[in-house]
């Protein structure tokens, strides 16, 4: 399926790595242009290279936190009139809430719902006036099913799909669509990192815990960053704008209810 987006261009954030590299990919393989964000320069050129190589469309990067204002003004100025903005970044630590100052708190809304916020309400109004607009967050399967130890990662993201919720029955009548996509358990280095903090926990190696936890999943294993790649692809496609203030889990069939 053509997706009709080539020539579109696209903000993706936090894309050097993991599900955010993911959509770059599906992106690019559609003609879209990028600019691609990370903290470390490295990985971010390499897959910029790679993209520009492969599909042949233009990828600008920017380096930067993207939780600071300065680094969100750098890549509106790369990009100042984006068809498409992947909000994406590093999920918060776990933790006992009992242990979570007030700053700790600040700093997981700041990353995970202000930051979103402050793209949108950047792009929204420009999508809005050329009628057409495609915004995917990247969020969690934990907006859905809370995760043990993650309560700064589910207050945050709670708080952003909330809001997001209302702005999105607003924008849709002008073709801007926005939603979210819900990762359960990825093959990212994130879940390869959580995994080795288990492995001390539980006197496994990681390997085993990596075994045990694509085992546990209905699938039999992890997502792979292309399949969660193409779901974002197709919410940023021509045909997806009558998808909106939508909140799709991609887990393997992990969530247990039936809705
Ligand atoms: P990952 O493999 O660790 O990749 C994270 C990417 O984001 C890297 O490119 C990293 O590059 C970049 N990044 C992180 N913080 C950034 C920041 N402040 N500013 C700019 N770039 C930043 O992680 P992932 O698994 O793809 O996870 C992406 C998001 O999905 C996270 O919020 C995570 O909590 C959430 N999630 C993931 C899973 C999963 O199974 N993988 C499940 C549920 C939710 P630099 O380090 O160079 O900046």
């Amino acid at each position: 399926m053509d997706l009709g987006i080539r020539g579109r261009t696209a903000i993706v954030c936090a894309a050097s790595k993991g599900l955010g590299k993911g959509c770059a990919q599906a992106l690019a393989a559609e003609g879209v242009d990028l600019v691609i964000n990370a903290r470390g320069a490295e990985a971010l050129e390499v897959v910029a290279a790679d993209l520009r190589g492969r599909h042949g469309v233009r990828v600008t990067t920017v380096v930067g936190d993207v939780t600071k204002g300065e680094v969100r003004e750098r890549l509106l100025a790369a990009c100042p009139t984006p068809d498409i903005l992947v909000n994406n970044v590093g999920g918060p630590p776990p933790g006992d809430f009992r242990n979570w100052s007030r700053e700790d708190w600040i700093k997981a809304l700041d990353a995970n719902m202000l930051t979103p916020i402050d793209l949108i309400k950047a792009t929204v109004d420009g999508m809005i006036a050329r009628r057409f607009g495609r915004i995917v967050n990247i969020t969690s399967s934990a907006v859905r099913q809370p995760i043990d130890h993650l309560g700064l990662s589910n207050g945050a993201r709670a708080g952003l799909t909330g809001f997001v919720a209302g702005l999105a029955r607003k924008t849709v009548r002008h073709n801007v669509t926005i939603n979210a996509l819900l990762p359960g358990p990825f093959d990212t280095d994130r879940i390869r990192s959580t995994s080795v903090v288990l492995a001390r926990e539980q006197g496994k190696t990681p390997d085993q815990v990596m075994a045990e936890r694509a085992q546990q999943n209905p699938a039999g294993r992890f997502g792979t960053i292309e399949e969660f790649g193409a779901a974002c692809a197709f919410l940023c496609s021509a045909h997806a704008g009558y998808i909106t203030g939508c909140n799709l889990l991609l887990d393997g069939g992990a969530y247990p209810g039936t809705l």
